[in-house]
C-alpha cells in the first residue's frame, strides 16, 4: 500500500516557548517549589523542595517602550541581574537572581533611572491596559495615557503594600474588547450611535458582515443615493462600536461624546470568593487628554475609601457586596444616575449573567 502523504504541519505563530528564555534556576525546579515570601514590596523570594532559592525584582514600565528604555533596562538588567526577564500581563517586568546580595544594587540601579520597584501583594499593581493608538484599528482614546496619568498618581501605593488586598485596574479604549474584570476599571463609552459615510460603504464593507455584528439588530441594508450602504436604527442602537471595527465609514469615534466610564468590582480570581463581574459606577467622564484629571479623580477617591473602609483581605467587590451598593455611592460621594440602572429591553434573555463561563 502506498504510504500516505506527511501533512505539512500548522505554522505556529502564537507565543515562542517561555521555556528558552527562562533562568536555569527556574527549569531545574519547574513544578518543585516549596514555598515563597515576600521580603519587601517588589520583590518575590522563592525556595525550591531541592533548597535552590531565587529572587525575583518586579519593576513598573510604561509598557510601550522604545528603543532608548530597552537598551537602557537590558543594560541595568545584564549589569546588576544575570539577564533573565519576563514580562507579566500588568507590563511589569520581573528579574530573577539567584543570590540575596544582588537583590539592593538591582533595585537602586531601576530607581535611579526612574523606574519603581512594587506592584507585588496588596499594592495598586500596573494597570493592564490595551494597545490603543500604536496598534489597535479601533480605539476611542489613548488608553495608553489613562494609565501614565493614574501610575504617576499612585506611585505610593505601587511601591507599598498598603491596601487591603491587591488591587488590579484595567483600561479599555473602545467599548467591546479588552476592557477586563478589573477591581476598578476605567473604559470608553460611546454616547451617540455611529455616523455613516454612504460614499464609502459600498467599496469598504462587507454589508452582511456588518449587519450580523449588531448585537441589538439595529443595522438594516439601505440604498442610499442610488448606492448600496447601511442604516441604522438609533432607537435601537445601543452605541456599543461593534459595527466600526468591520465597517470604518460608520464612524462612531468622537472627541466630544466619546466618554470615559468607571466600572467597579469584577475580579477573575476564585480565591475567597467567586469571581465577579465589574459594574458601572460613574458615566459620561470627559474623555480629557493628557491627564484625565476627572477620571483620575474619581478612581483615587474610590481607592482612598476602599482603603479606609474595607476589611483585611476583601477585594474592592467583596468590600462592595458587604457594605452594599448605596453605601459606596454614600462613601465615594458618587452621583447615582439613571444611566447606572440597565434597562435595555433585551438584557434579561441575552446578556451572559453568569460568572461560571471561566471554569
Ligand atoms: S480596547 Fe478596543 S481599541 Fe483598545 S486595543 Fe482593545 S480592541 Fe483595540
Ligand atoms: S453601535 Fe453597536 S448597537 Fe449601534 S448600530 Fe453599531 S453595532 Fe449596532
Amino acid at each position: 500500500m502506498a504510504e500516505a502523504p506527511k501533512m505539512r504541519p500548522p505554522i505556529e505563530s502564537g507565543c515562542p516557548d517561555g521555556f528558552q528564555y527562562m533562568h536555569p534556576l527556574m527549569i531545574r525546579n519547574y513544578g518543585n517549589w516549596a514555598y515563597h515570601d515576600r521580603p519587601r514590596p517588589g520583590v518575590l523570594h522563592h525556595v525550591s523542595k531541592s533548597g535552590d532559592e531565587i529572587w525575583t525584582v518586579r519593576v513598573g514600565t510604561q509598557r510601550q517602550l522604545g528603543p532608548y528604555e530597552i537598551n537602557l533596562l537590558c543594560d541595568i538588567i545584564d549589569k546588576y541581574g544575570e539577564g533573565y526577564v519576563r514580562f507579566t500581563i500588568r507590563s511589569n517586568m520581573e528579574i530573577m537572581v539567584s543570590s540575596r546580595d544582588k537583590v539592593g544594587p538591582l533595585v537602586k540601579a531601576f530607581e535611579e533611572a526612574g523606574y519603581p520597584v512594587g506592584g507585588t501583594g496588596n499594592s495598586v499593581t500596573m494597570i493592564s491596559h490595551t494597545q490603543g493608538w500604536l496598534h489597535c484599528d479601533i480605539p476611542g482614546t489613548d488608553a495608553a495615557g489613562v494609565v501614565k496619568a493614574l501610575m504617576d498618581d499612585l506611585h505610593e501605593e505601587f511601591i507599598k503594600e498598603d491596601m487591603p488586598n491587591r488591587v488590579h485596574i484595567t483600561t479599555s479604549c473602545c467599548q467591546i474588547n479588552c476592557g477586563g474584570q478589573g477591581d476598578i476599571a476605567i473604559n470608553i463609552q460611546h454616547t451617540k450611535p455611529p455616523k455613516i459615510n454612504h460614499d464609502l460603504v459600498a467599496n469598504v464593507c462587507e454589508r452582511p458582515s456588518v449587519v450580523a455584528r449588531c448585537p441589538v439588530a439595529a443595522i438594516r441594508p439601505a440604498m442610499v443615493n442610488g448606492k448600496p450602504s447601511l442604516e441604522v436604527d438609533e432607537k435601537k442602537c445601543i452605541c456599543c462600536g461593534a459595527c466600526f471595527p468591520p465597517c470604518p465609514p460608520m464612524q462612531i469615534n468622537d472627541p466630544e461624546h466619546s466618554k470615559l466610564a468607571v466600572w467597579v468590582g469584577g475580579k477573575n480570581s476564585n480565591a475567597r470568593s467567586k469571581p465577579m463581574f465589574h459594574k458601572l459606577v460613574a458615566a459620561g467622564i470627559p474623555n480629557n487628554p493628557p491627564r484625565w484629571p476627572e477620571a483620575g479623580a474619581i478612581v483615587k477617591k474610590i481607592l482612598r475609601v476602599y482603603k479606609e473602609d474595607a476589611k483585611d483581605w476583601e477585594r474592592v467587590g467583596d468590600w462592595v457586596e458587604r457594605i452594599g451598593w448605596p453605601r459606596f455611592f454614600e462613601l465615594t460621594e458618587l452621583p447615582f444616575t439613571k444611566f447606572h440602572i440597565d434597562n435595555w429591553r433585551g438584557s434579561r434573555a441575552s446578556l451572559n449573567a453568569s460568572a461560571h463561563i471561566r471554569f
